[in-house]
């Protein structure tokens, strides 16, 4: 039927197939993606965009982007602007459906005056403590408001005054009149409205009273036609009061709109899915903020953090973050994801994409003593063993050089193959290179020079004489080097769950001290001059990398994206408790 081609379905797909062949919304498929503008976009919001849209186009239907911009107070123009590029960036697409929940405050207003006419919500003065202490517990019912019995019309003078700015914040709000002895404390008369002097990022001065999260969705859904409500599994007890306040509205209404009260209105359905959690990060907006606001990291979009802006500076495509969401599927249940699962995403697929490139990341000065001063050889390099269309490149290659200051021992340990005094190894597409003696610091013991010799019969990598050698590093010509910084990164929190933590403790203390480490002094082969931000380079055996756009035409910053290998799981496994 819909996408045959699609090996198994998960149970959203199989509500929408049953909805289709009921004909249950006239063949219609409609879903949006409803973030409140009080934070950047994470990996836990691209599983919802993902489903989201990935519905409507599957299904051939429509997907809304909109904003669910109830809560003046915490919401700001900037995280508008960057919710809009994530989502666009992630590849959804919304036409001309990008909406405001504060477009329809009027609606919502009028629906509110209905209820308070059909006798179900009501003005109410407790203070928001005092409304604490009726609400009751889960074994005593809540007390009723002094309020619950007011009138009609005292309620109606009430309201309109409430929304004319007559009193202050917090000293009165509207209620729905439900249950007070509920099960579901969400339906012991929430409520529906608060006064709050503030000014709003889109409706700015027009309000001071602002709608609660549960009375306004469903009514966004409805005016917008969305057919399948989806969101995660915490709203799940929210749902009775999702639809209770749609059918009060509908109470009296008729189909054709005859009768007092007019047409009914639409009634999607609400449908809950298991929320994404990642190891060694948190998702919740509030801590993400607190991350930022405290320094800890260095913005929203720090490489770090698990924002989309964070993973897209980090070198993350969308693709891959797709590729993910795909992978981790959805399910009913909630449960906590490898976070090497999302960087398995990213290195499968630029091993396949980004060309291979040299780069000396902590700089140790070799020296080839019997190659002429003043010469330069061009010698070929390929740019992915993996994939022969992607052609080869010259590096050139001179009497001095860089290598990894890791790549020599002065006393080598068993086992260990790379550079020695006197040991021969190959240098990636060029020689093969002994190690003659090495130059010391008296002062500090370190070694600060190599001397070596070349083997120009081995050009290429390969000795005619059949001889063999047990290592091969890779390096770059000083004098043709371009400078750069190399930023690395470790997981954000130390521990797979950071919000596990004992009574009092801060789930800051699990903040990893060593997430960043940044190498000021790295050596690249020439051809990298000029990269602009966003590039995607494998540097060989150091993993793949991404062009910050810290970076500037005299000097570039590359971000590790991921390692070449999961080194993190074998870390994990070596660790676990046998
Ligand atoms: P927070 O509670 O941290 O503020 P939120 O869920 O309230 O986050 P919203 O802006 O309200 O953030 O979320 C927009 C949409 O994204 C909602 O439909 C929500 O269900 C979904 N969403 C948020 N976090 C996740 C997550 N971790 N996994 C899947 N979907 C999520
Ligand atoms: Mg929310």
């Amino acid at each position: 039927m819909h996408d045959a081609a699609a090996p198994s379905r998960n149970f959203i797909q199989e509500i929408i197939d049953h909805d289709l062949e009921t004909n249950r919304w006239g063949g219609r498929v409609h879903t949006r993606f409803p973030p409140e503008p009080n934070g950047y976009l994470h990996i836990g919001h691209a599983k919802s965009i993902c489903l989201n849209y990935g519905l409507a186009s599957q299904f051939k239907g429509l997907f809304n982007l909109r904003f669910d911009d109830t809560n003046p107070e915490k919401e700001e123009e900037e995280y508008v602007k960057s919710i809009i590029y994530d989502v666009g960036w992630l590849g959804a697409k919304w036409d001309d459906r990008l909406v405001f929940a504060s477009d329809y405050f009027e609606k919502m207003y009028e629906f509110a005056v209905e209820l308070i006419k059909k006798g179900k919500a009501y003005v109410c003065d407790l203070t928001p403590e005092q409304m604490s202490q009726y609400r009751g517990t889960a074994t005593r019912p809540g007390r009723p408001s002094p309020n619950r019995d007011r009138g009609v019309d005292e309620n109606l003078d009430l309201l309109a005054r409430m929304r004319a700015g007559e009193f202050p914040d917090g000293s009165r709000t509207l209620r729905a009149k439900i249950d007070l002895a509920s099960p579901n404390f969400n339906l012991r008369d929430p409520v529906m409205y608060r006064i709050l002097h503030a000014e709003h990022h889109h409706a700015r001065d027009k309000w001071c009273i602002y709608p609660m999260y549960d009375w306004a969705h469903g009514f966004e859904d409805s005016i917008e036609g969305i057919t399948h409500s989806i969101c995660t599994l915490e709203f799940e007890n929210h749902r009775p009061l999702y639809d209770w306040f749609i059918n009060v509205v509908n109470e009296g209404r008729t189909a054709d709109g005859s009768g007092p009260w007019g047409k009914k209105i639409h009634h999607p359905q609400q449908i809950e899915f298991a929320r994404l959690e990642l190891t060694h990060t948190v998702m919740s907006k509030r801590k993400l903020l607190e991350l930022v606001k405290g320094n800890h990291v260095k913005g929203w979009d720090d490489p770090r953090m698990p924002t989309i802006s964070g993973l897209r500076r980090r070198g993350y495509t969308p693709e891959s973050i797709r590729a993910f969401c795909a992978d981790i599927g959805v399910a009913k249940f909630n449960s906590v994801i490898e976070i090497v699962r999302l960087e398995n995403a990213i290195r499968d697929e630029l091993n396949k994409t980004a060309p291979r490139r040299m780069a000396v990341l902590r700089p140790l000065k070799v020296v080839i003593t019997n190659y002429p001063e003043g010469q330069t050889d061009q010698l070929d390099a390929v740019n992915n063993p993996e994939d022969a269309s992607m052609g080869s490149r010259k590096v050139p290659f001179s009497r001095e050089l860089y290598i990894e200051r890791d790549d020599f021992r002065e006393e080598p340990p068993k086992g260990y193959h790379r550079l020695a005094p006197g040991r021969e190894i190959r240098f990636r597409w060029a020689f093969f290179i002994k190690c003659e003696s090495f130059v010391k610091d008296p002062a500090t013991g370190e070694v600060t020079e190599l001397h070596c010799t070349y083997d120009p019969a081995t050009r290429g990598g390969d000795a005619p004489d059949g001889r063999k050698v047990k290592a091969t590093i890779h390096w770059v010509s000083a004098a043709h080097a371009i400078d750069a910084e190399v930023r690395l990164y470790d997981h954000l929190f130390s521990v797979p769950r950071p919000e596990d933590v004992a009574d009092g403790v801060d789930y800051k203390t699990n903040l990893n001290a060593n997430s960043l480490e940044v190498l000021p002094a790295a050596k690249l082969e020439p051809g990298l001059a000029g990269s602009s931000a966003g590039t995607r380079i494998q540097f060989e055996r150091h993993g793949y990398f991404s062009v910050d756009p810290d970076s500037s035409a005299q000097r570039l910053v590359f971000n590790r994206t991921v390692s070449l290998r999961d080194t993190w799981a074998k870390v994990e496994k070596a660790n676990a408790p046998k």
